[in-house]
C-alpha cells in the first residue's frame, strides 16, 4: 500500500490502472529481483535501493496503461511489411470501414426487395468486372482460400504439385501441410530446379483430381531453372479433364512491369490462360484489407460457396467494405495506382524518392544541430513475398555513425517512442527509407529520433 501510495504521488494518472494489474505487475518485479538475489546477480544492498528500480518500475506500469496496438512509422522500405500490418488502406477505405463500423447497414440486406441478401454480392461484381472471371468469393485471407479449394474439390484425391512450387512462406505456412489438412493427397513431381511438362503427364492417374501451381512467394530460382507455361498446364488439364488450380500469392491487378518490376502475370491475365480457380491475397500487392479472394468458373465458385467450411472462414463487414472501396479504384487502373498506398509506394519515381530524402535529411540536420545525416541511394523491398530478391532503386536517408551514439541502442530505443520508428541498421549504417513514409510524418519522424537520442546521451552521461 505504501508503494502504491508513492508511485500515485509520483504520477497520478497510474490510479487508472486496475489494482488487480497494478499489484500484479509489482509482484512480478519484485519475484525477478528475488530471482536475480538467488541467482548471484544482485549481490549488495545498494542494487536494491528504492530510487534505483523506481524509474523501472514506473516506465512497466506506465506502459500497461497504454493499447499495444500502437501506430508505428516505418522507415525500412519494405512497402508490405507483414509485422507491420501490410498494406494501409486507401482513404476510400478508410471512410468505408469507419462508415460500416459506427452504424447499421446493409450488409445482408437486399434493398432492392427488402429480403435476406448476399454480404459477399458487391464485391464479386466488381471482382469479375475487374478480373474477367465468371464469378468470385472472398474469404479471410489466401490461406483459407486454398484450403477451401483443396477441401472442396480434392479430398482423398491426389493433386499434382511441382517439387520447384512446395514452399513455406511466412508464418509457416506450408503448402505440403495445408494440403494434407485438406485431405488431399499430394503428388510431387519434377525437381527442386527443373519441372517439365512430361512430368505433370507422366503423374497424371485415374485417382488425379486436379493440378496446382503456387506462386514461389519469397523465394527465386536462379541459374539451371524450368517452369511450364501456364497454357501448357492448362491445355493438358483440360485434355484429361482435371481441374487447374493456382494459389497466385500476392496476385496483382494491375501490370507493374511498366514500372520496370519484373514481369509477373497479372489475375486477369491468369484467368484469361484458363485456370479454373485462381487465389490470392487482399492486402498484399492489391493493397485492400486482409482476405483471400478466389476468381474463376461459376460452377466450381458454386462449390466453394456451399462448402460448410465457406462459414468458417468467412470475412467480417470492415474488411468487405474496405475491400469493395479498393477494388472500386481498379475500375480505371490510373486511379488505383495514383490512390492505394502499396502500388503508390512501389511505383514512387526515383526523382520523387530523391527529394523525400533530401527534404527529411535537411529537417533532421536542422534538428540535431549538426550534419549528421546524408543521402545515400540504396533499395527497397516490395515485401508480402511479392517480387523476390527483386531490389527497388531508391534514396536513403543515413545517419552517420559517431562515437557518442550506439546505433544497436539507438534502433532498439525508437521501438520504445511515441510512436515507435522501425528502420534498418545494416553493416554499421542506420538507414531510413522514405519509401515507407508520408510526408505528413516526417516532422513525427524527427521528434522521436531526437527524443531517443538525448535518451541515449543522458543515460551514457549518467551511467
Ligand atoms: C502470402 C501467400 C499465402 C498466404 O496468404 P495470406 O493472405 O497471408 O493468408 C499463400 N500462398 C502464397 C504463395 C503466398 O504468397
Amino acid at each position: 500500500d505504501q508503494t502504491k501510495q508513492a508511485l500515485f504521488a509520483i504520477d497520478q494518472s497510474l490510479q487508472e490502472l486496475p489494482k488487480a494489474r497494478l499489484r500484479t505487475i509489482i509482484a512480478n518485479y519484485l519475484d525477478n529481483l528475488r530471482q536475480k538475489i538467488r541467482l548471484g546477480q544482485i549481490k549488495s544492498a545498494e542494487e536494491l535501493a528504492l530510487a534505483k528500480h523506481l524509474p523501472n518500475l514506473l516506465r512497466l506500469l506506465r506502459e500497461a496503461l497504454e493499447p499495444k496496438f500502437k501506430r508505428v512509422l516505418n522507415a525500412t522500405g519494405v512497402v508490405i511489411h507483414t509485422n507491420l500490418g501490410r498494406s494501409v488502406l486507401c482513404e476510400e477505405a478508410c471512410k468505408a470501414v469507419s462508415l460500416a463500423a459506427s452504424g447499421y447497414n446493409s450488409l445482408e440486406l437486399d434493398l432492392a426487395t427488402g429480403k435476406r441478401g448476399s454480404r459477399y454480392a458487391l464485391v464479386e461484381d466488381l471482382l469479375c468486372q475487374i478480373t474477367g472471371a465468371e464469378a468470385a468469393m472472398v474469404v479471410n485471407n489466401n490461406a483459407a482460400a486454398v484450403l477451401l479449394m483443396l477441401d472442396t474439390f480434392c479430398q482423398g484425391q491426389e493433386v499434382i504439385v511441382s517439387r520447384g512450387e512446395l514452399v513455406e512462406i511466412g508464418g509457416s505456412f506450408r503448402i505440403p501441410e495445408v494440403m494434407r489438412r485438406s485431405g488431399a493427397y499430394l503428388r510431387e513431381i519434377g525437381t527442386t530446379n527443373r519441372t517439365h511438362l512430361s512430368d505433370y503427364a507422366l503423374a497424371i492417374s485415374d485417382k488425379t483430381r486436379a493440378i496446382m501451381r503456387v506462386h514461389t512467394s519469397n523465394f527465386r530460382v536462379l541459374g539451371f531453372h524450368k517452369s511450364v507455361e501456364l497454357k501448357e498446364l492448362s491445355a493438358l488439364a483440360r485434355s484429361k479433364q482435371l481441374l487447374l488450380l493456382e494459389d497466385l500469392g500476392s496476385g496483382s491487378l494491375v501490370n507493374l512491369s511498366q514500372a520496370g518490376l519484373p514481369a509477373e502475370p497479372t489475375v486477369q491475365e491468369v484467368v484469361a490462360q484458363g485456370v479454373d480457380l485462381v487465389s490470392f491475397s487482399g492486402d498484399k500487392v492489391l493493397g485492400g484489407p486482409q482476405a483471400g479472394i478466389i476468381v474463376g468458373r461459376a460452377e466450381l465458385i458454386r462449390e466453394c460457396k456451399s462448402n460448410q467450411l465457406t462459414r468458417a472462414l468467412r470475412c467480417d463487414k470492415l474488411c468487405l467494405a474496405a475491400l469493395a472501396a479498393t477494388l472500386r479504384l481498379y475500375l480505371k487502373p490510373e486511379e488505383a495506382m495514383a490512390k492505394i498506398p502499396t502500388l503508390r509506394n512501389i511505383l514512387c519515381s526515383k526523382s520523387e524518392l530523391q527529394e523525400k530524402a533530401e527534404i527529411l535529411a535537411a529537417k533532421l540536420n536542422a534538428a540535431f544541430g549538426t550534419p549528421s545525416f546524408q543521402v545515400v541511394s540504396g533499395n527497397s523491398r516490395v515485401g508480402g513475398g511479392a517480387f523476390p530478391e527483386y531490389d527497388l532503386p531508391t534514396s536513403l536517408v543515413e545517419l552517420k555513425p559517431s562515437p557518442e551514439l550506439n546505433l544497436l541502442e539507438l534502433k532498439a530505443a525508437l521501438l520504445k517512442t511515441d510512436p515507435p520508428l522501425i528502420l534498418r541498421l545494416e553493416q554499421d549504417k542506420l538507414l531510413l527509407d522514405p519509401r515507407t513514409l508520408p510526408y505528413e510524418d516526417f516532422d513525427l519522424v524527427v521528434k522521436v529520433l531526437v527524443l531517443a537520442r538525448e535518451a541515449l546521451i543522458s543515460k551514457d552521461q549518467q551511467a
